[in-house]
């Protein structure tokens, strides 16, 4: 591709990027998806692996699934939604965490969020860490907790912004994937792969997209990339849009990262079960054993602990879950898992991160990113929606928004 048109480019082909592709498509407005990877589905990626299991890397949980738009797409792909209640619905494995040390957890833990939600009356944003019990025993498993929820520890959250992030505790998944729902919904969307964005020329009235495969031209463009590349790339517009690199950097990916491993002897856990690494630091892992009955643990890293196992390389994803495990459940343990796969989010270029969250003070940067420039730049992705960031499906429902925002744009520029 050396130089080409269309209507509207849309920039990145994660969730929001084929939600705002399918929407112009039944309006019939020429669109084109061009996408960095050799893959869609940005932070949506199911791998298949040796046993024929298809493996969430990214997003898996359909969260909010009794409103979520992505279920509904599923099903009318002949797919199998799993309705088992997620494991932190149920109480953890009691290995290192006694039922009545879960119940002073859980105590502690619905208490900060009642607080959390009193201060968001507040006039002034605060750190969510300040709503923590001065010397609690459980503030350091709830800042655990937060780097699954945020991909950060509460002193790097919003209490505003985690406020009014809104769930229907409704969550279910895609026994086949979530990501392979979302490659499947792009089908027959024009879409070019392998393409990385460099510049978007808006000086003209027709914007100059420039790529690694040459300029493409359109009237208009949305821009779905992730908040944390649009605050890195500061030549990305030209002329330069200080108002969105502002924002982009007030809502930072945090990390979340997981790694799937093969267990043997697995029947000797139960199915969904979950496990706690530690419960009196933040550094630790969650255990996930045989997710949908298969004989695997999905872990989850999060937060500063995930950065530093990035930074010291593959290996240590492992080395460090294998660490917590036979702490808990003997040396043997160890001869009964296997790395199966992994994903670094924080390296990869195409990301940077996992998943937005909205620093103190920087809530309403999500609506900042959101507005669109002279009606021809239109923005969309996650960290786009008020209700619904970190979730694939408001990276869908900000899509759709900006589709809506085009459709509109060009009927007004019809009628003049
Ligand atoms: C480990 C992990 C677990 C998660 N778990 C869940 C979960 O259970 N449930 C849930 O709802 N959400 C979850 N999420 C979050 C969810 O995956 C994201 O919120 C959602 O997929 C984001 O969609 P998006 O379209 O906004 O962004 P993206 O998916 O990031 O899409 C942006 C696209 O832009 C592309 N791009 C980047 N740079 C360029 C460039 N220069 N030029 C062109 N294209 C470019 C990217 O490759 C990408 O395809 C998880 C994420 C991770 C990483």
């Amino acid at each position: 591709m050396t130089n080409n048109n269309a209507e509207v480019v849309i920039v990145g082909g994660g969730a929001a990027g084929v939600a705002a592709g399918r929407r112009l498509r039944e309006a019939a407005i020429g669109c084109l998806i061009v996408e960095a990877r050799p893959r869609l589905g940005g932070r949506a990626w199911t791998v298949t692996d040796h046993s024929g299991f298809a493996l969430d890397l990214g997003c898996g949980w359909l969260h909010s699934a009794d409103r979520n738009p992505w279920r509904p797409i599923a099903e009318e792909q002949g797919r199998v939604i799993d309705r088992t209640p997620p494991p932190w619905a149920r109480a953890a494995l009691a290995i290192g965490f006694p039922l009545l040390e879960q119940k002073a957890y859980r105590a502690a833990s619905q208490a900060f969020y009642a607080r959390l939600e009193r201060a968001a009356g507040n006039a002034h944003d605060s750190p969510a860490s300040t709503l923590l019990a001065p010397d609690s025993r459980w503030n350091n498993l709830i800042n655990a907790v937060s780097t699954y929820i945020s991909g950060t520890e509460l002193d790097r959250v919003s209490v505003f912004d985690l406020d009014r992030y809104d769930d229907s505790g409704v969550n279910w998944r895609v026994v086949e994937g979530y990501g392979a729902t979302m490659v499947a919904a792009a089908a027959d969307l024009p879409v070019v792969l392998d393409c990385p964005v460099r510049r978007i020329d808006h000086t003209n009235k027709l914007l100059k997209i420039q790529t690694t495969k040459g300029v493409i031209t359109a009237e208009q463009a949305i821009v779905t990339l992730p908040s944390t590349i649009i605050a890195e790339q500061e030549r990305l517009f030209a002329p330069a849009l200080p108002d969105k690199t502002e924002a982009a950097t007030g809502l930072p990916l945090g990390l979340a990262d997981k790694l799937f491993l093969s267990l043997d002897d697995a029947e000797e856990f139960e199915a969904e079960s979950r496990l706690f690494g530690h419960t009196d630091r933040a550094g630790t892992a969650i255990y996930h054993f045989r997710p949908f009955g298969r004989p695997q643990v999905e872990v989850y890293f999060g937060g500063r602990q995930a950065s530093a196992l990035e930074a010291e390389g593959e290996g240590a994803f492992f080395d460090f879950a294998a660490s917590e495990l036979t702490g808990l459940l003997g040396n043997a343990f160890a001869r009964r898992i296997k790395p199966i796969l992994g994903q670094r989010w924080g390296l990869d270029p195409f990301s940077r991160g996992s998943y937005s969250c909205a620093l103190p003070g920087k809530a309403d940067c999500r609506a900042q990113l959101a507005a669109a420039v002279d009606d021809r730049l239109f923005f969309a992705g996650e960290a786009c929606s008020r209700h619904d960031f970190s979730t694939a499906h408001g990276g869908w429902l900000t899509g759709v928004s900006a589709a809506e925002q085009v459709i509109a744009a060009r009927r007004r520029q019809s009628s003049t």
